[in-house]
């Protein structure tokens, strides 16, 4: 026996599922032309699944923050908030997604799955609950261990179980924190937070939105589906990414809740890590405000991802609820999903292929994220190479 014994079976099984051919898991991006395009494994690639969702990769004002920012402040932070400081980079930032939101209070974090970690570990300990949408990110799953709490999951999207869940739970439901995702990261359905919320405010509960994939998709200003839907000042706590629409790494949380401040002192996955490097701040303080005004992006996204899931359901692929920028195409099983995955790799389009346990229902997706970045001719070649394949998998 060794350490190694457990890989054994997981060995056995990427051996057997994945073969020879190109491995999904990491495909080699061997040269970026674009936001939208790559040579992988030598061929010319149209990317599709990089929740590139506004196209910044390459905005001319984020490039040349981050420039400016590395000549003047370095390559890295090297070392924690806590223990080395803040740069003023950090502080504005924080300013600025508080003043983005009209909220009081922002942290901003390392990662976004960072961000989960610390806001749900430093919220909650273990005489808390936790009610998280059976549907959740890792992210949110591993804050929630962290934290010690006790967990336990509503159905997907479901405010009548949530309802039924916390009037179970009693006078504990004032110390329970709910988690739900503005738009689902796997099937890109939106949450019903209007109603949520409604069930968390007869219970007194607390509600924590999770906007990685819906910041820069949603609103008129791109604030997520909080703003969608009206009710930024009715969730306690909003967190997301910036390595999606702002196309940096680093994550944020805010809060019109004073004590949000407090998960600077309370919250290891803040206080034990690094700080974001300073070009990342720079670049993503630049494409907040790109996304604050980016309606033109947001137009063309949506025109984008509708035509888009039009397109796949006419040709017969079986989707996720609602169209929207992450298109997930369900598949019975592993083989069928890998087998679609490989025939767009070698039509020029790159998507995510994800197996369970990571995907709801025990199924297997290829998923999409389309960016307002493509150009109507490469949507058009998507549509062709999922036509082209689809025979094989109505
Ligand atoms: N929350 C959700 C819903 C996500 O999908 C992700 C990343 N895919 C994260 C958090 C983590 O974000 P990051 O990549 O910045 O760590």
């Amino acid at each position: 026996m060794s350490l190694f014994a457990k890989f054994q079976p997981l060995m056995q099984d990427r051996h057997n599922l994945l073969g020879q051919g190109i491995d999904p898991f990491g495909a080699p991006i061997e040269e970026i032309y674009s936001a939208t395009e790559a040579r992988i494994n030598g061929r010319r690639t149209i990317l599709a699944g990089t929740n590139n969702y506004l196209g910044l990769t390459f905005d001319a004002a984020s490039l040349s923050a981050a420039h400016a920012a590395l000549d003047e402040l370095g390559t890295g932070t090297t070392g924690s908030r806590m223990a080395n400081g803040s740069f003023a980079g950090h502080r504005a930032l924080e300013q600025e997604i508080a003043a983005f939101y009209g909220c009081a209070q922002a942290i901003v974090f390392t990662t976004g799955y960072q961000a989960n970690l610390a806001v749900i570990s430093g919220l909650t300990n273990n005489e808390d609950a936790i009610l998280i949408d059976a549907d959740s990110h890792a992210s949110i799953y591993d804050g929630c261990r962290l934290s010690g709490a006790d967990i336990l999951r509503f159905r997907h999207n479901n405010p009548e179980d949530l309802d039924r869940r916390l009037r179970r739970l009693g006078a504990r439901a004032t110390t329970t924190l709910v988690i739900i995702e503005g738009i689902y990261s796997m099937l890109g359905d939106k949450a019903r937070i209007r109603e949520i919320i409604e069930v968390k405010n007869t219970h007194g509960a607390m509600l924590l939105v999770d906007e990685a994939h819906s910041l820069g998709v949603l609103g008129e200003r791109g604030r997520g589906l909080v703003e969608e839907a009206g009710v930024i000042d009715d969730a306690d706590f909003i967190a997301g990414t910036f390595s999606k629409s702002l196309a940096s790494t680093g994550g944020y949380c805010v809060s019109n809740h004073p004590q949000l401040e407090l998960i600077r002192y309370a919250s290891r996955p803040y206080i034990f890590t690094a700080s974001p490097c300073p070009s990342v701040i720079a670049s993503t303080r630049a494409a907040l405000q790109r996304v604050a005004h980016g309606g033109d992006l947001r137009a063309r996204l949506w025109r984008h991802a509708r035509r888009l899931y039009q397109h796949l359901l006419d040709a017969g692929y079986t989707l996720g609820p609602e169209p929207c920028p992450v298109i997930a195409a369900l598949l019975d099983t592993r083989e069928q999903a890998l087998a679609l995955w490989r025939g767009l790799h070698e039509h020029g389009v790159y998507v995510n292929l994800i197996f369970p346990p990571a995907t709801p229902d025990g199924k297997s997706l290829v998923r999409i994220s389309v960016s307002a970045a493509h150009t109507d001719e490469q949507i058009d070649k998507i549509c062709a190479a999922f036509s082209a394949l689809a025979p094989d998998y109505r």
